[in-house]
């Protein structure tokens, strides 16, 4: 049967029928049936069909039941392009009347009969006629008592019998389904959904195989795989006398396999387990997935009624995937593609394994991914203690503030009473990478006391254990079982797939050692952007500098900075001794100097004690260094051609880390990298210091090394005289966060303000600090790669912005030629794959 358009088709091994006019569940069961799968009789209804009917033009319905046994019962069941745009419920028992009631109660007792037709007949008066639930719902009784009041009452509100064509029910039973999927509330939850605002719904009408009779009966659902870890595991439950999916929330339920807890269908009928096992076989290496079957069994043989890909968290997709091409189903590149790459942020950290049990004792905002188990401790001291004694500690605050960054990188997790996702606590943990929940309501924090209290009563103190559950916002008691994460050996295995299609290197934004194991554990190709003004925030360096600031002369400059080379010089040796063998890209010294003087009296008073200089004096030197708008001062290059000394310091320091770390490996090739560069001049005059030094610390040490110089491209000046500025410049980098600022005038402390009102009234497609606006901002790089690429065509190009791990971003910077992108190090691998798949999607186009 298949009427003129095709809108109402026998699903058979040829009908035409795709995912885009019948829906998946159409197209599943046509493959279904094409592997001579034992599917009931099915008839799909395009979307073009059931628009007809949501507009109140039923086809002709007597050929489309003609196809069905004369007294079958059929079902419905929606058939949405994706089944996660959600569609109405289904239906089963269309053409339940007296009539069969009195059939099937001669085959199936007349309990079981009434029990069919009574929930029928409810489901129909109230989803289909859509009257008074209550009237129903009041009907207690069970089988024919039961039935004979649900008839009673559908006439009393109707003034008619209940239906008894079954072509008739059939009507009223698709006009329904079709007009629920028109209805707002359904449109408004499917388009959260991501779902078209013209999303169609198909509907299949299919003959049922009952569940209820003589023989081993029932129904069932089964999937091979576990949904949470994607590892191979037959779950799923079955029921005798049963049908649909009732099976999953009755406790006499059977489990499918053999099973310590209770009887099991293997035992109970093992021919149909041993289909069901066969066709889930078949199935996934014909439908290439993991599915979850909704099977009938009648007189002990299996049927499917329905195949579903099955469910899974990110951990299962990426199990399931890789498990795939592993077994020859797949390839590696479709393994690749199929995986999201913001899904693997979830992956990345340690988790609370699912299937452990948790005792929640508080809930907030999941600020940062990952689980964590320590000790409770009420301060950033104590914090750093309890890492001394190697022992796991959880940071508790009722805020975190920038002095408590010791104490966050000395912690496991981190548990704030108040914040949101912006907020202190939430920003550093997710650059650390360190799980943190924040604006935790129903916990009371006692500070004083140093007490947790839970609403219930129960009182957790400093030194109990706790667990902060990141990724789902929990804090729990106790340590329940976690699963690794980096130790996945299918994420590992997927990124190195990943990189053998991947054509743009991607390395790491790190500034600490902890920064740079990370980017190394994450396979990054060295550092983009080593950040080296926080080094000088460190307590015995800040005085230092302090002093470098007040000094008067290049001399006194030089003798506080001579005080803090050898600390810096340390921190390039960790950096280049974990990053050993690949590149580590340093930028000099970026921010305004005002940053490093206090701001309060209080704090200019200790600075006046500490330099042993008059209050006056401090507080006048912090007034001359004040500035209008700090970003576009006194910063960056212009401080390096202003105070020429700290870059020379910080040179020397980076040369002679070089020197002692090629030591013991293989030669370190540094590269020097000027921030804020806007004129070619400024980067002649940086170049000639630096190259000084070099040829000192060569003269001093008898030791020769290479080092690589270049610019950051984050002012619009750069990148439009980047062909005079790359003259100079073995590598361009383009700091995207500047650059974005500075194109669009638009300040990136302050935009946070107003920038939702903005995207919501489409002035902006996306924030630009997030995404990468490639008009603007874009046409800015592509042209300062051009003309950097024409003075200079060796010359590498790369981005180190926050753009540099957004999935977009890294797509335009691989049209653009770039070299590779540079991003923190735990969107590495979410970089590393969305690179691969941007590769995989041009060889496939070209
Ligand atoms: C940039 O401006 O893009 C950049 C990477 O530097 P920062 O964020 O340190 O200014
Ligand atoms: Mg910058």
């Amino acid at each position: 049967m298949q009427n003129s358009e095709n809108h109402i088709t026998l699903i058979t091994p040829t009908a035409p029928m795709a995912v885009a006019t019948h829906g998946g569940r159409a197209k599943c069961l046509q493959r279904l049936v094409r592997m001579e799968l034992p599917v009931p009789l099915t008839v799909a209804l395009s979307f073009r069909a059931v628009k007809e009917i949501a507009a109140g033009r039923m086809p002709d319905l007597s050929e489309l039941t003609s196809v069905f046994d004369g007294g079958a019962l059929l079902c419905v069941r929606p058939s949405s392009e994706d089944p996660d745009w959600g569609g109405p419920e289904a239906v089963l028992n269309i053409g339940m009347n007296d009539a069969t009631y009195v059939e099937l109660s001669d085959r199936v007792g007349q309990e079981a009969a009434a029990q069919l037709y009574l929930r029928f007949v409810k489901y129909f008066s109230v989803h289909v006629a859509r009257l008074d639930p209550d009237a129903f719902d009041e009907i207690t009784a069970k089988g024919s008592e039961g039935l004979r009041a649900a008839l009673a009452a559908y006439e009393e509100e109707t003034d008619e019998p209940f239906p008894q064509s079954r072509e008739k029910q059939l009507a009223e039973v698709l006009r329904s389904m079709a007009r629920a999927w028109e209805g707002t509330s359904a449109r408004l939850l499917r388009q959260a959904k991501g779902a078209p605002a013209d999303a169609g719904l198909g509907l299949i009408v299919q003959q049922m195989v009952l569940g209820i009779g003589a023989g081993e009966c029932g129904s069932g659902v089964i999937q091979f795989v576990n949904s949470d870890t994607g590892q191979p595991q037959i779950t799923g439950r079955y029921l005798s006398q049963s049908q649909g999916r009732e099976a999953l929330l009755q406790r006499e339920a059977l489990y499918l396999e053999c099973d310590a807890r209770g009887p099991s269908l293997q035992e109970h009928a093992p021919q149909a387990f041993d289909e069901l096992l066969d066709f889930g076989a078949r199935m996934r290496r014909r439908l290439r997935e993991e599915m979850e079957i909704e099977f009938t069994i009648e007189n002990g043989h299996a049927h499917i009624i329905d195949g579903l890909r099955v469910k899974r968290s990110n951990r299962a997709a990426l199990r399931i995937a890789v498990d795939l091409a592993e077994s020859g189903v797949i390839d590696r590149a479709e393994a690749v593609m199929r995986i999201q790459p913001r899904a693997l942020s979830e992956l990345l950290h340690r988790q609370v394994d699912p299937t452990a049990k948790r005792d929640r004792i508080g809930r907030g905002v999941a600020a940062s991914p990952g689980a964590a188990t320590g000790r409770i401790v009420f301060d950033s001291a104590e914090a750093q203690a309890s890492a001394a004694r190697f022992e796991a500690c959880i940071l508790v605050r009722r805020e975190t503030q920038p002095e408590d960054i010791r104490g966050m990188h000395a912690a496991a997790g981190v548990l704030t009473e108040r914040g949101g996702m912006t907020s202190h606590a939430a920003v550093i943990g997710r650059g650390l990478g360190l799980p943190c929940v924040v604006g935790v309501e129903d916990l009371r924090f006692n500070l004083r006391k140093k007490t947790l209290v839970t609403k219930d009563g129960r009182l957790f103190k400093a030194g109990d254990v706790i667990t902060v559950d990141g990724t789902t916002g929990d804090v729990l008691a106790g340590e329940p079982a976690m699963l690794e994460a980096a130790l996945d050996d299918s994420l590992q295995t997927l990124m190195e797939w990943a990189d053998e299609f991947r054509d743009i290197e991607i390395r790491a934004n790190a500034d600490t050692p902890a920064d740079a194991q990370t980017a190394r554990n994450f396979k990054a190709q060295g550092i983009g952007l080593a950040r080296t003004e926080h080094m000088f925030f460190e307590a015995d360096r800040l005085t230092a500098m302090r002093e470098m600031i007040f000094a008067d002369t290049a001399e006194d400059r030089r003798a506080a900075l001579d005080r803090i080379l050898p600390m810096q010089r340390a921190d390039f040796i960790d950096l280049f001794r974990i990053m050993q063998g690949l590149p580590v890209c340093i930028r000099l010294f970026d921010p305004p100097l005002h940053e490093f003087l206090p701001s309060d009296r209080g704090g200019l008073l200790n600075l006046a004690e500490a330099l042993d200089l008059p209050v006056s004096d401090v507080t006048r030197r912090a007034e001359q260094l004040e500035e209008y708008n700090p970003m576009l001062g006194l910063r960056g290059v212009r401080l390096g051609v202003t105070v020429p000394e700290i870059y020379e310091m910080q040179a020397r320091a980076i040369f002679e880390a070089t020197i002692e770390a090629s030591r013991e490996g293989e030669p370190v090739v540094p590269e020097i990298m000027i921030p804020l560069v806007s004129a070619k001049r400024e980067v002649e005059l940086v170049k000639t210091r630096v190259d000084a030094v070099a040829a000192a610390v060569r003269t001093e040490t008898g030791r020769d090394f290479t080092y690589r110089l270049g610019v950051m491209a984050e002012t619009p000046r750069a990148c439009l005289r980047a062909g005079d500025i790359a003259s100079h410049a073995a590598f361009m980098s383009f700091g995207t966060n500047d650059l974005t600022q500075m194109t669009y005038g638009l300040s990136r402390d302050d935009a946070g303000r107003f920038m939702s009102a903005y995207v919501t009234e489409g002035v902006y497609p996306e924030d630009p600090f997030h995404t990468l606006d490639l008009d603007g901002v874009g046409e800015l790089l592509q042209l300062a790669a051009e003309r950097a690429r024409e003075t200079r065509p060796e010359i590498t190009l790369s981005i180190c912005g926050e753009h540099g791990g957004n999935p977009e971003s890294i797509a335009f910077c691989r049209s653009a030629g770039l070299d590779y992108v540079s991003c923190s190090p735990f969107r590495v691998p979410g970089a590393r794959l969305a690179a691969a798949q941007f590769a995989l999607m041009d060889n496939r186009t070209s």
